[in-house]
């Protein structure tokens, strides 16, 4: 009996949506299934931490049904997949269904982290819309949200959550905000302007234990707040690949075409772990532009385009009238080139031992930095090693590099 195959997308965020539609733009008129495990339709999260709280959390959808069934791809929501069975090209669903598949793609991003200490007590997350809505439904003006993590999702939610009266205090166990990602200038500016929005920050600040709605830390003080919210990153998910005997490490392993081991596999987005473009280093990238640019590549290489993954990688953030925007990823302890083009923007750019630039941040009012990030996003990619010299002066017109880099 011959079997009914097509194109298999495993989660239904923004790279499984964006890899579905681009299946089709590529030509591709088989049968696409996607498979989502949420009940909402694929929906942007970016906009979960940002914006003015109160009201709806806002639902931005991918595409509408419409777009859905114009482009004849069929979304199962509500629809776990339990099993990958590589040998007989199939999936397993958790409501008993099978499907059999010429391709695969794995989208099933990654989950938030959980705090490693045993509690029963109620510790949000933020990731999904329910997530956003529960978040919500708490933090109403006047009350307080002790946000754990000052990372960019804590960030942004402090901010969202100051805009709309709620007090705020985050509890990071580190000495700085931001980690790795964001030059530790870029992130001491957003700290105070946070600081003067009103959020108290406690830093180097390790958690012993949370009862209820208290939070002990290690030097004996305490704080008890309507909500408490763990912003401490998130973490692949990868159970699926791993069962199936995919390579897994932080994140399913593939190559620059985003073909796993299994010639028939891919996977892209916020779940896989990819060779950086030039440099070859494994990395594995949770952004909204990756998840969208990664889709639609894999989506082509599904149907034996072989081209590699080259883009570099970008990501934005917003808090208050602030916007953050990194290109290329930041080395911590290499030094930065530094250019103050006006209105209180700063741009830090970071070079190779060759001369190549490799990363570029930005971090002024609302788009102020947008258009050099993006020029200085070329010649990343083009691997340009521009004038430091040239940079560094906020009159030289950064266009010119492009010509001549
Ligand atoms: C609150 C928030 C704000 C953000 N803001 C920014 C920002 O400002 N800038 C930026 O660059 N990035 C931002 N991001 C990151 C960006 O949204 C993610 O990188 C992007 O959503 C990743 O897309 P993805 O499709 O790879 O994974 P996901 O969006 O995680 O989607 C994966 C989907 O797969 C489903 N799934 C998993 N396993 C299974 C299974 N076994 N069966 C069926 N379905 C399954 C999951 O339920 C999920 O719906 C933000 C993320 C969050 C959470």
């Amino acid at each position: 009996m011959t079997q009914h195959r097509g194109m298999v997308i495993v989660g239904a965020g923004e790279c499984g949506a964006r890899a579905a539609f681009a299946l089709r733009e590529n030509g591709y008129s088989g049968p696409i299934d996607v498979l989502g495990e949420e009940e909402h339709r694929p929906y942007e999260r970016p906009p979960l931490s940002k914006g003015r709280p109160g009201g709806a959390v806002p639902l931005k959808e991918i595409a509408t049904q419409a777009q859905w069934d114009s482009a004849e791809i069929s979304l199962s929501l509500g629809t776990k997949v339990t099993e990958v069975d590589r040998a007989d090209r199939v999936v397993r669903l958790a409501d008993g269904r099978i499907m059999h598949y010429d391709k695969l793609l794995f989208a099933t991003g990654a989950r938030a982290r959980r705090l490693p200490l045993a509690t029963t007590a109620p510790v949000a997350t933020l990731r999904t819309m329910s997530d956003a809505q529960h978040i919500s439904s708490i933090a109403v003006p006047g009350s307080h949200v002790a946000i754990i993590g000052a990372g960019l999702i804590g960030l942004e939610l402090a901010a969202r959550l100051r805009a709309g009266d709620v007090d705020v205090t985050i509890i990071e166990v580190s000495s700085a905000a931001l980690g790795r990602a964001v030059p530790p200038e870029l992130a001491a500016r957003l700290v105070q302007r946070h600081r003067n929005e009103g959020v108290r920050f406690e830093f180097d600040a390790e958690i012993t234990a949370i009862t209820d709605r208290t939070i002990a830390l290690l030097d004996g003080s305490q704080f008890t707040a309507d909500l408490i919210v763990a912003a401490i990153g998130a973490e692949p998910e990868t159970g699926l690949a791993e069962q199936a005997g995919l390579e897994v490490r932080n994140g399913i392993t593939v190559n620059v075409t985003l073909a796993t081991s299994d010639q028939n596999i891919f996977a892209a987005g916020d779940c896989c772990n990819f060779p950086s473009p030039r440099t070859g280093a494994p990395v594995r990238l949770e952004s909204w532009r990756n998840a969208l640019d990664q889709g639609e590549h894999a989506a082509a290489n599904m149907l034996g385009a072989s081209r590699e993954y080259q883009k570099t990688p970008w990501f934005w953030s917003e808090q208050y009238d602030l916007t953050l925007q990194v290109a290329g990823l930041p080395q911590p302890g290499r030094p930065f080139v530094r250019r103050e083009p006006g209105s209180g923007a700063t741009l830090l750019f970071q070079f190779d031992d060759d001369g190549r630039l490799v990363s570029a941040s930005g971090l002024g009012p609302s788009g102020s930095v947008a258009k050099e990030i993006r020029i200085a996003e070329m010649l990343i990619e083009r691997g340009a090693r521009p004038d430091p010299r040239l940079l560094a002066d906020a009159q030289s017109n950064l266009k010119k590099l492009l010509r001549t880099g």
